[in-house]
């Protein structure tokens, strides 16, 4: 007997005798979703993400369980997710919870905000430091549910045209950077511009911007910036880990079996990681290709880190006197970033500072 007959005879046996598998499938009904994505399939990581949400779910669930996934546009505009949940027209969205900060500037801390945590640290907060339930609360205005889905971990810097010394070579530079991050930018001298990715590079070669911040070498390889601004700076203040979501509209998920629940919890989760360590593993090539062409690297200065970390916490400052669900969230994430700070300051950090400085002498 081969293999296939065997297993053939050995299902149609079980079956048979009425094991397992009946039972299963009368408490697995079929759910079909639609995800609206706010990413552009060309940032094809991130974008990824709600692929590997996917697929793993319906590995998990026999395939009753599916999730189709749509790039903007097919099901609505790329910022038009949270609207569309609350009003239940879509089951699901992968999005970033800072493209909302014009609702609400507490949409911010799901994502990052600037001065904020590393990707470990954000995750820390959400999974264990009380910031997962505090989302979640703020959500519950918005009829959704929400998950962690993905990290770039620290972004690079931006892209510019001439060398920036400090603060003072801010003054007017019209940088492509959106949200909070352009606001503490404007704080600085600079004049943020709003352009999604596919009109940077022209407005570089142009002129009409000066400087563009998108994400990593990776993704900033494949959008040319090189070649017209080959001055890239380091670290992303702004995005000192930019923390994606799986968002999922109240109702749809109430509905949902508990075993389903449970499959789309481990499925983000899952997803959460994969990101992070496919970008760890692409941006090391990416920056090595990019410094072969002859790009810049240059690291910001401690003066210009210390003006923009001043400006962005007087701006938290601010927001907290006049928004209380910005308060809410923001008291406890800062104890949070101090405490876990100190815990990585001591063997995180000299263990990578000691690594970085020192290379073995025999390497081979
Ligand atoms: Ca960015």
């Amino acid at each position: 007997m081969n293999k296939r007959h065997f297993l053939r005879r050995g299902l149609a046996v079980s079956a048979a005798a009425g094991v397992a598998a009946p039972a299963v499938a009368q408490s697995s009904p079929a759910v079909r979703w639609r995800l609206a994505s706010s990413f552009p399939k060309s940032l094809d990581t991130i974008f990824g993400g709600a692929e590997v949400l996917a697929k793993r779910l319906s590995e998990i669930t026999n395939g009753r369980f599916q999730i189709s996934v749509h790039a903007p546009g097919e099901l609505m505009p790329a910022f038009g997710v949270v609207d569309g949940l609350q009003a239940g027209s879509v089951e699901c969205a992968h999005t970033a919870s800072y493209y909302f900060v014009g609702k609400n500037k507490a949409f911010g801390f799901e994502t990052t905000l600037p001065f904020g945590m590393n990707q470990r640290q954000q995750n820390a907060w959400m999974y264990y430091g009380g910031g997962m339930q505090l989302v979640r609360d703020f959500m519950r205005d918005y009829n959704i549910v929400n998950f962690p889905g993905g990290n770039t971990g620290v972004q690079m810097g931006g892209w510019f045209k001439k060398e920036i010394r400090g603060v003072a070579d801010l003054k007017g530079l019209k940088m492509r950077i959106p949200g909070i991050g352009g606001e503490v930018m404007a704080r600085l001298g600079a004049v943020p511009q709003q352009l999604p990715g596919g009109e940077i590079y022209q407005a570089l070669e142009k002129g009409t911007i000066d400087a563009a911040e998108w994400v990593g070498p990776y993704d900033d390889e494949k959008l040319g910036f090189f070649k017209v601004a080959p001055h890239y700076y380091y670290p992303g203040w702004w995005e000192s880990n930019s923390m994606y979501s799986f968002y999922v509209n109240a109702k749809a998920w109430d509905a949902l079996p508990k075993d389903y629940q449970s499959a789309f919890a481990a499925a983000a989760a899952e997803a959460n990681v994969d990101m992070m360590a496919e970008y760890d593993f692409k941006n090391p090539q990416a920056l090595r290709r990019l410094v072969g062409q002859g790009v810049k690297l240059h690291a910001y200065s401690t003066d210009l880190l210390r003006a923009a970390q001043d400006a962005a916490f007087e701006l938290y400052a601010e927001e907290s006197d006049k928004n209380p669900a910005f308060r809410k969230m923001f008291e406890p994430w800062m104890k949070f970033r101090t405490d876990v700070m100190i815990w990585h300051r001591f063997a995180e950090q000299t263990y990578t500072n000691f690594v970085q400085n020192n290379p073995p002498k025999r390497s081979g």
